[in-house]
């Protein structure tokens, strides 16, 4: 009786991981990469109706590493900006994150300009840790849900450690706050070279809403070459997910 409840609770439950994440279409309302059409609107009312100064204009273009996603300027303007549901939007580049008006190419890593060790080192295996830096708990939970069942990012040797000695790199998110500042670099210099460092989210790779606070100090950011960016708010663990496996493996 016992054996059949859980055959019926298996049953409607059914496939409890994505068997590719790499190709997975995302159900339901997702906003991922813009698009910007060429339609003529109010532009100044639109760069100014965003909340973190992520439009600018000549060309009109939204900054991944600024934008909240919060939808607003496709929701006053929608026949000039759209959302697409493509969750790969991670790259190594920080200008790369710029969608340009009339643009409509993917956000990737640039192969050319990932450091040559990367593959080598970490192309089939790479430990990371996390470290909050005045995040508010979000961007935490989405990388907590990339080692989940459905998402399963161990499944291509990628795992967080406990100790930074343990780890090939840091995994930072959050805006920067002073209070984290000495943290960070003090786990940063505990781990083993090479070592990368990978930014999640809107808030750690521009400060996000936070941008203009006096309580971070986003100093160490400034001082080492940043691997990866992974944009969102918070970041979503396909993107998540796809990022690390196109910097760490040779892309085809
Ligand atoms: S979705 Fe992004 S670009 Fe648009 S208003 Fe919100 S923060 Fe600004």
């Amino acid at each position: 009786m016992v054996m059949f409840e859980n055959l019926k609770i298996l049953f409607h439950q059914g496939k409890q991981f994505i068997p590719d994440p790499t190709t997975v279409q995302i159900p339901g309302i997702f906003r991922g990469r813009p698009y910007i059409s060429g339609e003529k609107v109010d532009e100044t009312e639109l760069i100014e109706l965003c909340p973190t100064d992520a439009i600018s204009s000549n060309p009109i273009s939204i900054d991944l590493g600024k934008c909240t996603f919060c939808g607003e300027c496709a929701m006053r303007f929608p026949e000039k900006i759209t959302f697409t549901k493509e969750y790969k939007i991670a790259t190594n580049e920080r200008d790369r994150l710029i969608i340009k008006e009339g643009e409509n190419k993917p956000v990737e890593v640039n192969p050319e300009t990932v450091r040559k060790e990367i593959h080598r080192v970490f192309g089939k295996s790479l430990k990371l840790r996390q470290i909050s830096a005045g995040g508010d708990n979000s961007c935490e939970m989405e990388l907590n849900a990339a080692n989940n069942v459905q998402f399963d990012m161990s499944r291509y040797g990628i795992e967080f450690v406990a100790s930074p000695r343990h780890a090939d790199g840091i995994v930072i998110t959050g805006p920067m706050t002073k209070n984290m500042a000495e943290a960070v670099q003090i786990c940063y210099d505990a781990m083993p070279e090479p070592k990368i460092i990978v930014l999640v989210g809107t808030d750690a790779i521009s400060g996000g809403i936070f941008a203009d606070s006096p309580a971070i100090d986003r100093s160490f950011l400034g001082k080492y070459q940043i691997d990866l960016y992974i944009p969102g708010n918070p970041a979503h663990p396909l993107s998540i997910v796809n990022g690390l496996l196109d910097l760490t493996r040779k892309l085809k």
